[in-house]
Formats: structure tokens, C-alpha cells, sequence
């Protein structure tokens, strides 16, 4: 089958019909299957560290190495991850799963295979509820969970290739969803709240970037209602949600034009390239691997016992749903906005941090989705790399409530303070900027601002009230802003009564 190529060159996804994906008669079919690394100190079944950026083959072992009369031990630690991953997706855990030898050579994989679970794997059947849009939900379920280690890394140089096995032994879990997810975004959103829930459950960081989510993408197309799926085709080594989402968009339409055109998908395994949004054969079926799975007879079969469970259960720390019950019930905080913090642990995490110096839960959510976000969207900052921390925001927020600066310049404030990475009290110090609350020099500002408006004051005392404004507004003219505006008004009211 030949590829059409696009009347017109686009960009990714920025058509309007890429994103808005109408399928018309035709609905899309994706399940995903998603490597995450737990975030022990140590390997799945030896005690070499796991590190990131390591020199070369320094964390390595006789049993991460392969060699010959080693022996593999299983951590805990990673089966304390892999049971609180299962347990907050809902999962059902399997009292006893096997350990399964996955066979295939590659340099990477020292063994000539890999530790897996197979038939029967740690946990199975659950689910994970995210809200889609206008406030839906969408329930995609879990087929199973599984743990297994990873592979080592050939890193290729010019015609040599160079094999890294500090990675290898490294504890993933695999996580199946069942084909629940039925459009580009879903998928997107559905990645987005698992890495949320990972962290929150202290799972893994499940860091894209760092390799710590890896995701492969099972996609086909079929008309409304026909009751089978279509042949599908798997997406790999996709590396950003954002590009899950394109790289969606890409393959479902092709799948369509396809099978419009009278053509058949092939079941195949494919790539994508961010350059050109589009996905490319990588691997047809006729090569697919047999992996020649059998029980690993080093391991015995791994059984959770329930007294394990139960202390699983009582450590894993907070869990979105809970501080979003939390929030609602000790702040009561809008939902909406509730649900923001929550559903970014580490914005959620900064507003916790301000509310140990700041104890105005609404007013301090404010500022953060209001003016902090809004600010580090601009500049492509995230949360957790805000020059502003959560002690400057609330420094600054105490000064407003102090009346030292009025709320407009602490917007100003906090604008350069992103810009320039410098603390706010410090520019507020530098720029003289705190609110002038002297009364006597106000006393004397007022009087000179009536005597310039002679008129206008006249018939603010004969009861024009909304002259008022006009008044203050002088006085925060003549103090390019500075005046506390209350204290102003206060005064201006003292001059009325007593003239
Ligand atoms: P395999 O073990 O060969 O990779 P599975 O049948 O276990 O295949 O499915 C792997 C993933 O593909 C699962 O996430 C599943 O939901 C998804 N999947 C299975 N069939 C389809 C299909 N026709 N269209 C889209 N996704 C599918
Ligand atoms: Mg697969
Ligand atoms: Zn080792």
C-alpha cells in the first residue's frame, strides 16, 4: 500500500481537521502499553545502583551482567512499587505470579533474555477514571501489570556500537490497558493522569525525558458499529505525550484513507518522527518475534501474602483523589480549581509548601492559577522550575494583606521577579515600591489635589459620589501608584466631614 501524501504540506497536527480528527463514519480503537521505572535504589535482582548518567558499565554485577553460575534475588522494595502502582489503579493482585524468561538476543541483554511475568502476571483487571471534557469521565481499564527488568543501552557511534549495561536489571513495571481509548487526546489525558497517579503513589517520577515512561501505542480503525476490531498497527518509542497525541492523529487517519480507498491496514509495527509528524514502517508482522516463554527456574513463584499487603497499603502516601477530598473538606476550595492543583502533584506540592507560611487557602489558589501560572505558561516554565518559590509568593502575598503594596504592583512584582529570577522583597527594596501609608504626607497630597480641583470637589461635597474615584485616582497619579488607596479614601472621607 502506497502512502498518500497530503495535498499541501502541513505541520503535525495543526490542521484544523488533524486536530479536531473528524472520522466520520469511523471510530478509533487504542490500547497502550506503558513501561514505567520504579524508583528504587537499587536493581530488580541484584544490589547494583540505578543511576542516571552514569559512566559506562560502572553499576554492574556478575547476575546484571549474565554471567554464568549468578544468581537473581528479588528486591522488595520494586514489589512494594509494583503493588502500589496495582493497588491505586484498582488492580486485582494475584496471591501468587511467576516469573517468565523472555528469549531474544540483542548485545543489550547480556542473558539472551529478559525476567518477566507471563501468564500469570502481578495484578490484573483495573481501571484508571480521568475526566475528558466538560467534566466527563472516562473509565480505561487495566488489563494487567507486571514486573520485569530492563535492558542495557547500545549507544552507536558512527559504525561501532557501544553496549551501556548499567540500565540493565533496572526494575520496570509493564502496565496493558485494555483497547478503551478511542481518540488522540484520550490517550494524551490518559498518560498525563498515570504519570499524575505514579507520582503521587512514589511509584516512579515517570519521566518521559529520562526514559522512566516509555509507552507503545496499539491503534485500528473500524466503522461504527461493526463489532470487530481492524487490524491494528503498534506505535514505539514515542517519546513525549505530545507526540503520542500527533502521532495518533497521524495514524488514524491514515488507517482511514486506507481502508476508504478499498485498501487493507497491515498488522505492523511502526515509528514516528517528530519532524514530520508521520509514522513509518518499521516492522512487518512476518518478522515478529517468538519469544519462547517459559517459568524462569531461578525465581520462585513470587507470593503476596496478605500481612505484605496490608502493609502496602497502609504506606502508600496520598493519592490525587484523596487531596482533592482533602482540599474540598479542610479549604473548602472551588473544585474546579481544586482540581488543577491536583491534578499536577507538583503545583499541588508548591501550594502546600506556601500554605505552611501563608494560611489563606483561597487566596493563595488564587494568586497561583491566577497570576503564578498564567506568568510561567508565558515563558514556557513549569512549576517546578519557577524562579518564584513558594516563600516569595506568600512574602509578597503578606505584604499586600500588611497594605505595604497595593495588588496591583504585586502583580508587577511578580512578573519581573520571573523574568528576572530576583526575590521579590528584593525588587520591591530596590524600586522603593512599598505603599505609602503616611498619613501626613498623604494629609498634604489630598489637600493639593482638592485645591487643583476646586470645582470637582464642590460637587463631590453636594453628593456626586463617584467623583470619589476621581479624587483617589489623583493621589495615585501624584505617587505614580503608591499611595495606599484605602488610607486615601479614608482621608478624603475625614476632609468631607469636616468641610
Ligand atoms: P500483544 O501481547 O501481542 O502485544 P495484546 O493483544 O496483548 O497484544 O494487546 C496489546 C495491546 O494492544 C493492549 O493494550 C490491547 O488493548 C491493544 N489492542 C489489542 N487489539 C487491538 C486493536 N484491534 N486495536 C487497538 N488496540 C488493540
Ligand atoms: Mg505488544
Ligand atoms: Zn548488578
Amino acid at each position: 500500500m502506497v502512502e498518500q501524501r497530503p495535498s499541501k504540506p502541513q505541520v503535525a497536527g495543526s490542521s484544523p481537521v488533524a486536530r479536531s480528527l473528524r472520522l466520520g463514519e469511523f471510530e478509533a480503537i487504542i490500547g497502550l502499553e506503558i513501561h514505567v521505572q520504579l524508583s528504587t535504589k537499587t536493581k530488580l535482582f541484584c544490589g547494583c545502583k540505578v543511576e542516571f548518567g552514569k559512566e559506562p558499565n560502572t553499576n554492574v554485577c556478575p547476575v546484571c551482567l549474565g554471567l554464568p553460575g549468578s544468581l537473581p534475588v528479588l528486591n522488595k522494595r520494586a514489589v512494594e512499587l509494583a503493588l502500589r502502582a496495582s493497588l491505586a489503579l484498582n488492580c486485582k493482585i494475584n496471591e501468587t505470579s511467576i516469573f517468565a524468561r523472555k528469549n531474544y538476543f540483542y548485545p543489550d541483554l547480556p542473558k539472551g533474555y529478559q525476567i518477566s511475568q507471563y501468564e500469570r502476571p502481578l495484578a490484573v483487571g483495573g481501571y484508571l477514571e480521568f475526566e475528558v471534557e466538560d467534566g466527563k469521565t472516562k473509565r480505561v481499564r487495566i488489563r494487567r501489570i507486571h514486573l520485569e527488568e530492563d535492558a542495557g543501552k547500545n549507544i552507536h557511534e558512527g559504525n561501532k556500537t557501544l553496549v551501556d549495561l548499567n540500565r540493565a536489571g533496572t526494575p520496570l513495571i509493564e502496565i496493558v490497558t485494555e483497547p478503551d481509548i478511542n481518540s488522540p487526546l484520550e490517550a494524551r489525558l490518559f498518560l498525563e493522569n498515570l504519570r499524575n497517579l505514579l507520582r503521587y503513589a512514589g511509584v516512579s517520577n515517570a519521566d518521559m525525558e529520562k526514559g522512566q515512561l516509555r509507552c507503545d501505542i496499539n491503534v485500528s480503525v473500524r466503522r461504527k458499529g461493526e463489532g470487530k476490531f481492524g487490524t491494528r498497527t503498534e506505535i514505539k518509542n514515542v517519546n513525549s505525550f505530545r507526540f503520542v497525541q500527533k502521532a495518533l492523529e497521524y495514524e488514524i487517519q491514515r488507517q482511514v484513507r486506507i481502508i476508504k480507498e478499498g485498501g487493507k491496514v497491515e498488522q505492523e509495527t511502526r515509528g514516528f518522527d517528530p519532524q514530520t509528524g508521520k509514522t513509518f514502517t518499521m516492522r512487518r508482522k512476518e518478522e515478529a518475534e517468538d519469544y519462547r516463554y517459559f517459568p524462569e527456574p531461578d525465581l520462585l513463584p513470587l507470593v503476596i501474602d496478605k500481612e505484605f499487603l496490608s502493609y502496602v497499603k497502609e504506606n502508600i502516601p496520598e493519592l490525587p483523589s484523596q487531596r482533592l477530598e482533602r482540599y474540598l473538606r479542610d479549604y473548602s476550595l472551588p473544585k474546579k480549581e481544586a482540581k488543577i492543583l491536583v491534578n499536577y502533584k507538583e503545583l499541588g506540592d508548591y501550594f502546600e509548601e506556601a500554605l505552611n507560611y501563608y494560611r489563606e487557602p483561597k487566596k493563595l489558589l488564587n494568586w497561583l492559577i491566577n497570576d503564578l501560572l498564567g506568568n510561567l505558561k508565558e515563558k514556557g516554565l513549569s512549576i517546578e522550575n519557577s524562579p518564584v518559590r513558594p516563600k516569595d509568593l506568600t512574602q509578597l502575598l503578606k505584604l499586600v494583606d500588611g497594605g505595604q503594596i497595593s495588588t496591583k504592583i504585586a502583580k508587577e512584582v511578580l512578573r519581573e521577579a520571573l523574568e528576572t529570577g530576583k526575590k521579590p522583597t528584593d525588587i520591591i527594596e530596590e524600586r522603593g515600591l512599598k505603599q505609602i501609608s503616611d498619613e501626613n504626607l498623604l494629609r498634604e497630597l489630598v489637600e493639593e489635589v482638592i485645591k487643583e480641583n476646586g470645582e470637582a470637589f464642590e460637587r463631590l461635597k453636594n453628593g456626586e459620589k463617584r467623583l470619589m474615584g476621581f479624587f483617589v485616582g489623583q493621589i495615585m497619579k501624584k505617587t505614580k501608584g503608591k499611595a495606599n488607596p484605602r488610607l486615601v479614601s479614608a482621608l478624603i472621607e475625614e476632609r468631607l466631614k469636616n468641610s
